[in-house]
């Protein structure tokens, strides 16, 4: 399977290609085609096995850059993770328009919404930032058209499984989930059940 067979924009396949990625890896092969036929998907999938990229790509070619206001929201158990994610994604954008703000606890909350007021439409954090910035009113979640769900089961383990019910309470009903996790125990299981529509599974 080559970049080019996954269904990706020349813009995009211009910035994979420029990060020196020469084929797709087994999780993006998968994961790819299918979320940007816009279905519900989860992936099973650890770090190293390049899911960052599998989610991110498929944000690139549905975001609007022409419009500033969040359209994918990324959640993640980690600052590291989140940080992580953010800069992936500024390498992948490199050719795209796209601004992203990455919002976590520990960091000086005004810098993020500065960056959201300026129009970001990719954000990135852990939860608890999240909830705290929606509550502020500084973050819009109704019109997001992307959910991701990274580290899943990390997440639930940790116990943000109420936040990320809040958070998700709050988005479009109509709008992508997409969910990567290593393991997929009846937690993570439940947590999709409830709150994706008919999702495909990927295992790598
Ligand atoms: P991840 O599993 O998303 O944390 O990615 C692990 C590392 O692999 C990151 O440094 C990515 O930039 C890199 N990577 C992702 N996809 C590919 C690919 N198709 N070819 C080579 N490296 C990749």
């Amino acid at each position: 399977v080559r970049f080019e067979d996954l269904g990706l924009s020349e813009t995009t396949l211009a910035a994979v290609n420029k990060m020196g990625f020469a084929t797709p890896s087994p999780i993006q092969a998968a994961f790819v085609p299918l979320a940007l036929s816009g279905k519900d998907v989860i992936g099973q999938a650890r770090t190293g096995s390049g899911k960052t990229a599998a989610f991110v790509l498929p944000i690139l070619e549905r975001v609007d850059a022409e419009k500033g206001y969040p359209q994918a929201l990324v959640l993640t158990p980690t600052r590291e993770l989140s940080q992580q994610i953010a800069e992936e994604a500024s390498r992948l954008s490199l050719k795209h328009p796209l601004r992203s703000v990455c919002c976590v606890g520990g960091r000086n909350i005004r810098p993020q919404i500065t960056d959201l007021k300026k129009g970001a439409q990719l954000v990135i954090g852990t939860p608890g930032r999240i909830i705290d910035l929606m509550q502020r009113g500084e973050l819009d979640t109704s019109r997001l058209k992307m959910v991701v769900l990274d580290e899943a089961d990390r997440m639930l383990d940790i116990g943000f499984r109420p936040d990320i019910e809040r958070i998700l309470r709050k988005c479009p009903t109509e709008r992508q989930t997409l969910l990567l996790s290593a393991t997929l125990p009846a937690p993570v299981a439940r947590l999709a059940q409830k709150y994706m529509n008919d999702p495909e599974r990927v295992d790598v």
